[in-house]
């Protein structure tokens, strides 16, 4: 089933998730759910967060973004970032692997807002899958880049937190109008 993606000023996106010790129907339910969700609003990734829930789950699939490339190492060996896509990613570490570096972002709940956010272009990644299984692997690219921004979504941390100054300044007046309908929605009960 599609699920709401609540947009920036809903108090959901700013709370850390709590950590999934076991994957209940439930939760199977919801991953099927956020993909489904994440398909239609053609996204790369979409976290718990921005479906309402506050919980350390994230699905990521890059394989449409053919002009932003991925990279994957599975085991020290190179291999195709689509051989782990869809990617399901629950209570997720990273630990990065070289400098900051810019690169152009999008949120689905932030709709028409994009800007250059400098992150870690490689990094390596621990989680557990959809059947509860530690995984592992090193990847870079906009793979990272997604894992990165879901990550901090994860964590209450959006994307507009790590915007240059000068570019948050261009786009305050959008983001206040955002807030503010974004907060009507959720007055008139349409987004709670
Ligand atoms: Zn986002």
């Amino acid at each position: 089933m599609k699920l709401g993606v609540v947009t920036y000023g809903h108090p959901v996106l700013r709370e850390k998730g709590k950590r999934i010790e076991k994957i209940t129907p439930e939760i199977q339910q919801l991953i099927a759910d956020m993909f489904e969700t994440m398909y239609d609003a053609h996204g790369v990734g979409l976290a718990a967060q921005q479906v309402g829930k506050a919980l350390q789950l994230t699905v990521i699939d890059v394989r449409e973004s053919k002009e932003r490339p991925s990279t994957l190492e599975l085991e020290g060996r190179p291999a195709d970032p689509a051989s782990i896509m869809p990617l399901v990613l629950i209570n997720p570490k990273w630990t990065p692997l070289n400098e900051e570096e810019p690169g152009p972002e999008g949120c689905l709940s932030f709709p028409e807002i994009y800007a250059d956010i400098k992150r870690p272009e490689s990094i390596d990644v621990t989680a557990t899958n959809a059947k509860g299984e530690n995984i592992s692997f090193r990847c870079g690219g906009l793979l990272a880049r997604a894992i990165q921004h879901e990550y901090d979504h994860l964590h209450g941390i959006l994307f507009i937190d790590r915007m240059e100054k000068s570019d948050r300044k261009k786009i305050q007046k959008e983001l206040d109008g955002l807030q503010y309908t974004t907060k009507q929605l959720i007055k008139k009960g349409r987004r709670d």
